[in-house]
């Protein structure tokens, strides 16, 4: 038997010729193509077992019955909820300045840690920064994260620093912040005020000259409870319809009706003049004395959100769907929960483009299972709820690629030889290596 000695070099050559051949094939229709999962797209009235199909980051169809062979990744859902990639709207994650007690510091978390294994991909920092310090917030993080980091400004031109900055009265400059939110539009989404203990309305006012020079809504946390500035004023006079609250149920701002435990009449009269009410969980931020009766009395959340820093990730309010699974334990549906993670903080933030699954729009995904069992969740005041179902998210798509994978739906088993890297580059962040 002749051996026949190919040079290394030219083993190589020969090897990467191969290789180029394979990627001159034509590639198929689809990148990547989700099949038989139930899909749930609220900003679509879309919610039923459909396949979803991915090409160059963009969702290309949704549709029942696309084929297999016209993909060059086909996972199967079965059994899972499809729904676009969540949108948590209030979270902390200026991290890395080194600051102690600081929301622009320790405070704050690392957004890659703690977003795609819960199937968000963008989340909306709720005022770490303010006008001086967002272009190091933005070099630090915002560019730097594999999560889609939005903003919203404080009204406090140092940010959340802590009781110095955030009470000084001095640095809430409107118009200041209207002119760095107009440098970056579409990542600058807003404008927070927040922790304000005086009896001033200065942090809101200014909030609301901001938010209208720069066409953004407002999220207010409302501070101290102080008698010389109601909530009934600033939801049916301050705030502007679109503007938002966070907080909801806390209860540290007259939120509860004292006699029906209801809403009281300024979320009421709020919602009727369009503003939008989050969630905001939060370390010290949600009683189920409020939810549970608020709910009871049809007054749901607009929006979900977490509120994430140090001091939620670990205690009562864990990710964002935990905080779903419990408002889901205590009346809200299974659809609305959805919406309140996808197309309603899309709406509010004015990012139609994101929370939904249209043709064309980018290919943000999350992959959840609902899973049945004993399951409890807590609140602030460490009071539980039961509940018999726990949303799991499976796998996250961001851009068109698998960016988690909790139970390798995309992978295959171990033996399997390597596929074409540069083919599963396409709807993957994890392809594998070309074979040596
Ligand atoms: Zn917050």
């Amino acid at each position: 038997m002749t051996r026949l000695i190919i040079p290394r070099v030219l083993a190589l050559s020969v090897l990467a010729l191969m290789a180029g051949a394979a990627s001159a094939q034509p590639l198929p229709a689809y990148d990547l193509l989700l099949t038989g999962g139930h899909v749930m797209d609220p900003a679509n009235h879309v919610d039923g077992v459909m396949d979803v199909a991915i090409k160059d980051g963009r969702i290309a169809r949704v549709a029942k019955g696309l084929k297999p062979a016209d993909a060059i990744k086909t996972i199967d859902a079965r059994g899972l909820y499809v729904t676009p990639g969540l949108i948590d709207l209030h979270v902390h994650v200026y991290t890395g300045t080194g600051e102690r007690n600081s929301y622009a510091g320790d405070n704050s978390v690392p957004p890659d840690g703690f977003t795609f294994r819960s199937g968000v991909t963008t989340v909306v920092d709720a005022g770490c920064a303010g006008w001086r310090n967002f272009q190091d917030f933005k070099d630090r993080i915002i560019d730097r994260s594999k999560t889609r980091v939005l903003a919203m400004l404080n009204i406090v031109g140092h940010g959340m620093r802590g009781g110095k900055f955030e009470q000084d009265q001095s640095d809430m400059d409107g118009e200041a912040t209207a002119k760095m939110a107009a440098r970056y539009p579409g990542v600058i989404v807003g404008i927070k005020t927040a922790h304000y203990g005086g009896p001033e309305w200065t942090p809101v006012e200014q909030a609301v000259i901001a938010g209208t020079r720069a066409r953004l809504p407002v999220m207010v946390d409302f501070g101290t409870d102080r008698p010389t500035r109601p909530l009934y004023d600033l939801l049916t006079q301050k705030l502007r319809p679109g503007d938002i609250y966070t907080h909801m149920y806390s209860g540290l701002r007259q939120e509860q009706d004292p006699v029906t435990l209801g809403p009281s009449r300024a979320l009421v009269e709020g919602r009727k003049r369009g503003i939008y009410f989050d969630t905001g969980t939060g370390g010290g931020s949600f009683k189920f004395s409020l939810a549970v009766p608020m709910i009871a009395a049809g007054f749901k959340p607009d929006s979900l959100s977490t509120d994430l820093h140090v001091g939620s990730m670990n205690s009562a309010t864990k990710d964002i769907l935990n905080v779903a699974s419990k408002m889901m334990a205590i009346g809200l549906t299974l659809p609305e929960a959805v919406a309140g993670m996808t197309a309603a903080p899309a709406r509010q933030i004015r990012r139609g483009d994101l929370g939904n699954l249209s043709p064309g729009a980018v290919a943000d995904i999350a992959v959840l299972s609902l899973q049945k069992g004993r399951f409890s969740f807590t609140d602030m005041m460490m009071g539980k709820v039961s509940g018999d179902r726990r949303l799991v998210a499976e796998l996250t798509i961001k851009d068109g690629k698998v960016v988690y994978d909790l139970n390798g739906l995309s992978a295959l088993a171990w033996a399997t030889p390597p596929g074409d890297t540069a083919r599963d580059s396409r709807w993957t962040a994890f392809a594998r290596p070309a074979a040596h």
